[in-house]
């Protein structure tokens, strides 16, 4: 139990995926708030941009980069911001806004699954990975040959529901002031880490706001 200013949080349970908390004199409106900026405004990273250098699979360019957006990636949001956000103003991007990877692969005479793993990373040292290799991409047949360069930034949730960093809901324990706070983690960041985040979100609203108002 963690305590301080008529708050009390209690975790219930926690793993390397999920956390549950139960808050106990949190505001609804706090802890909702808290819960909806997981789901939109927590940052992650994802695929935000292929190039399709080649694909003779029967797999559409469309297709197959949707799949690819899909994968999520272990995130490094302490060294990475999101496009808009970056000072180098290049539409190319630099280290702090884009992490580059190239895909290629080839049928010979078998043919081929490419899965996750197969995505080579420009800077070898990234810790900005898929979070599974084993996410099927595409199955070439015989002779087929696909070459990509992957661009993978930093988004939220709200923009896309690729960058989404889990789920979270919030539930009542009847007739008392607790609440539970359930979040599962897609493998982007920690659960403590996206609460945490959520939390970093409203302050600094909260803050903004006071900022306005305070020029009215
Ligand atoms: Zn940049």
């Amino acid at each position: 139990m963690s305590s301080g200013e008529g708050m009390a949080v209690e975790l219930l349970e926690s793993d390397d995926k999920s956390m549950k908390v139960e808050f106990r004199g949190v505001p609804l409106a706090v802890a909702n708030a808290i819960r909806r900026l997981i789901i939109s405004e927590v940052p992650t990273m994802a695929v935000e941009e292929v190039l399709v250098i080649e694909n003779t699979s029967g797999m559409t360019n469309e297709i197959l980069t949707h799949r690819i957006s899909l994968i999520p990636f272990v995130s490094d949001i302490d060294h990475h911001v999101p496009p808009d956000e970056c000072t180098c103003g290049s539409k190319l991007g630099c280290e702090r806004c884009v992490v580059r990877y190239v895909l290629k692969a080839e049928a010979g005479d078998q043919p081929l699954t490419v899965y996750s793993r197969d995505m080579v990373p420009e800077n070898p040292n990234t810790t900005v990975v898929p979070v599974s290799g084993n996410v099927p991409i595409v199955k070439l047949a015989p002779g087929e040959k696909i070459e990509l360069e992957v661009y993978v930034r930093v988004g939220r949730g709200k923009m896309h529901a690729k960058w989404q960093p889990g789920i979270a809901t919030l539930y009542e324990s009847k007739g008392t002031e607790k609440r539970i706070l359930f979040v599962e983690s897609f493998g982007f960041l920690e659960p403590k880490r996206m609460i945490l985040e959520a939390i970093k979100i409203l302050n600094k609203k909260v803050s903004e706001l006071a900022h306005v108002i305070r020029g009215v």
